[in-house]
């Protein structure tokens, strides 16, 4: 995630930075001290319940001196039609029942504090809203499932190293007039069928399963603030990092906002649609910073209790985006837990990636995982390990990458990988392995043993950290580029000033190669697979669809930079060599080669690794823009990669010796004795 900031929020710099934690001194600690006496309520009738007996109002606001439920008839510009007192009860809560089933109504609180009535607000736990969200709906849940939603389900994942992943916006993907979908920028573009570009290629859901990925990690899709839903012929961009109401489904990628069901019905739809194609779903949740301060829903009902502090009462800002959430008082620790705890039950989400997931203590980052495998043991979770400013919550308690050995079961981005293969994320002039940069060779190979312990890795000479921090494969995401930053195009376009496009698509090549084959998790961005850029532009958070949409068009165009991408997807889930599960399997496997040349790297995984049929498979990467020889041990091999082509099942034979690195790419040779 990256808004307000331009170049602090992608890693390295600021986790590495930030290893001096301010500590919190008296005003603020003062407040603390409060905030700690706040009984938490960690009951699930928080805000709404209906049942037999009525309507259920339950109120989390242990500072309120009164609180009031409003009802409407209608989501926006109707007066209300009754103003329910709530009674103080239990655990800071306040309540107020209606002895009837009030679907279809709408409903917001108000609090009284320090003698003012502030303003109103739909709750934290609004799960359905009308336009824009400013007020709650009470809908009948049972009436939003798509037909066969109880037996609904995602892929078995035994590691999530088996896993590829996709990351897409919803406009991005399907938003281009030559995407030949019907309900473009929706949720239900990913429930069209057979659908075809201008030019015959596949598209949507029948594209992913051409593509061969197995989850598609889509970009905040609860309802955030920046768009307004009431004005959709004229909908603007937005990535959705500005958190409005966490637990309903965003409104402008529904056909009727205004209805609140619609949106639950669509996106379920889209879930649906996507597990019978036998594909994931990841949730990107951004618990860590709310799209407004004094009158976001937390601060409308616990004034201050869910927002760090700074020494003088501002607020603290890690998250660049103008204040950051405290995941270590209880009570926000409970609603984090909840809250994907109730996208994984209710939308049969498969996975989560935690924007900046620093932010957020490695307690709760525990809880959630521990309360996740329990609603479901294939879930995963990953996350950005680092801030995107200072906080002051101590190094040691911050889910930073650094301390994911403290984190069983989540995983983290290796910005070590990307910024060593394609030069650095900030920089865009900065050139990488393979783009023919030296002094990247080694954090190269921390990315190929996934950040774990092996003992030809020197992690001294790691250009962003310096220590194997990772516990196993399984805590490592891999990847080049995502929607942050440049493209990977772009990046190429500007640190290749001067090359040709296919010499750009080669180094493209061999940077995914070196992503799709090295131990851990392997994370693409939507339409690299097509060679699709963003026109040039760093941040492209809120450009506009001319900027950000795929152009299916470049399918046809780029049909062998496709075709390679096929190929990797399906060398990746052949071979379980390339999805070891542990850094004892990687230490002993791994056998690096001593090869002269700063943009050479030459391995071997050995002896059937993870039990692949494979005995051996050798991989050499060349970044540089020279031919490179090699020496291969004599033997059957078949050839995997060679000269910027690969097939999964091989493209003839060679009994190795002496052999040529065509430059700017990989060769891969098996071989099964
Ligand atoms: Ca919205």
């Amino acid at each position: 995630m990256k808004i307000n900031l331009s170049k602090l929020c992608s890693g390295t710099a600021v986790s590495a930075v930030l290893l001096c934690g301010a500590p919190m001194l008296s005003a603020q600690t003062n407040m603390e001290n409060v905030y700690s006496t706040y009984p938490a309520y960690n009951g699930t009738d928080l805000e709404l319940k209906v049942d037999n007996q009525g309507t259920h109002f339950t109120l989390w606001s242990p500072q309120a001196q009164a609180a009031q439920v409003s009802l409407y008839d209608t989501d926006r510009n109707s007066p209300s039609t009754a103003v329910l007192e709530m009674i103080k009860s239990d655990n800071g809560t306040w309540r107020a029942s209606v002895p009837a089933q009030l679907y279809g109504k709408f409903y917001t609180f108000r609090i009284k504090y320090n003698g003012k009535w502030l303003d109103e607000t739909p709750g934290v736990w609004a799960k359905a809203v009308g336009a824009n969200g400013r007020r709650a709906a009470i809908i009948d849940f049972s009436t939003t499932n798509p037909i066969g939603w109880e037996t609904d389900k995602g892929p078995e994942v035994k590691n999530i190293t088996d896993v590829i992943i996709y990351e897409m916006h919803h406009r991005d993907f399907s938003i281009h007039p030559s995407s030949g979908i019907t309900n473009k920028g929706k949720f239900l573009a990913l429930t069209e069928q057979g659908t075809r570009s201008l030019l015959g290629d596949k598209t949507g859901i029948d594209h992913l399963k051409e593509l061969g990925i197995t989850h598609i990690h889509i970009l905040p899709s609860y309802d955030y603030n920046s768009v307004d839903e009431t004005q959709l012929p004229s909908n603007v961009y937005n990535w959705g990092y500005d958190p409005y109401n966490y637990n309903a489904p965003e409104g402008s990628y529904s056909t009727n906002p205004a209805n609140p069901a619609t949106r639950i019905m669509e996106m379920k739809q889209m879930i649906k649609a996507l597990h019978d194609a036998g594909i994931g779903v990841i949730m990107d949740v951004v618990y860590n910073h709310t799209a407004n301060n004094d009158d976001s829903n937390f601060s409308l009902t616990a004034p201050g209790y869910y927002y760090r502090h700074r020494q003088d009462g501002s607020y603290s800002d890690a998250s660049g985006c103008g204040n950051e959430t405290a995941s270590e008082r209880q009570q926000m620790r409970n609603y984090i837990v909840n809250s994907v705890k109730y996208w994984a039950e209710e939308y049969h989400i498969d996975g989560f990636r935690f924007d900046l997931m620093a932010i957020h203590d490695t307690e709760t980052m525990n809880e959630v995982a521990k309360t996740l495998k329990q609603v479901n043991p294939h879930i995963f979770i990953y996350g950005e390990g680092w801030t995107c400013g200072d906080t002051p919550l101590p190094v040691e308690r911050r889910a930073l990458k650094e301390n994911v050995a403290k984190m069983e079961g989540i995983a983290v981005f290796s910005d070590d990988l990307r910024d060593a293969v394609k030069g650095h994320y900030s920089n865009g002039e900065n050139k990488g392995f393979a783009t023919n940069a030296p002094g990247n060779k080694e954090t190269v190979k921390i990315g190929i043993v996934a950040s774990t312990a092996h003992p030809q890795v020197d992690y001294s000479k790691g250009n962003n950290s310096k220590f194997a921090y990772a516990t196993a494969p399984t805590q490592i995401i891999n990847y080049v580029s995502c929607h942050d930053d440049y493209s990977l195009t772009d990046k190429l376009h500007v640190s290749m000033k001067g090359a040709s496009e296919d010499e750009m698509m080669r180094a493209a090549r061999l940077a995914q190669t070196i992503v799709f084959t090295s131990q851990g998790t392997p994370f693409m961005f939507a339409g690299e697979e097509v060679f699709r850029d963003k026109k040039g532009i760093h941040n492209t958070y809120n450009r506009p669809d001319s900027v950000n949409a795929i152009d299916w068009t470049l399918k046809n165009k780029n049909a062998e930079q496709f075709a390679y991408y096929c190929e990797l997807t399906k060398l990746r889930k052949a071979h379980p060599a390339f999805r070891m599960t542990t850094a004892e399997a990687v230490a002993k496997h791994i056998v690096f080669d001593d090869v002269k040349g700063e943009n050479l790297i030459s391995y071997s995984i050995k002896d059937n690794a993870n039990g692949d049929e494979w005995k051996e498979i050798k991989l050499v990467f060349n970044g540089s823009k020279e031919p490179c020889e090699v020496k291969i041990k004599k033997g059957e091999w078949i050839v995997i990669a060679q000269d910027g082509q690969l097939k999964a099942d091989g493209m003839g034979t060679t009994k190795g010796g002496k052999m040529t690195v065509a430059p700017t790419s990989a060769l891969i040779l098996a071989r099964v004795k």
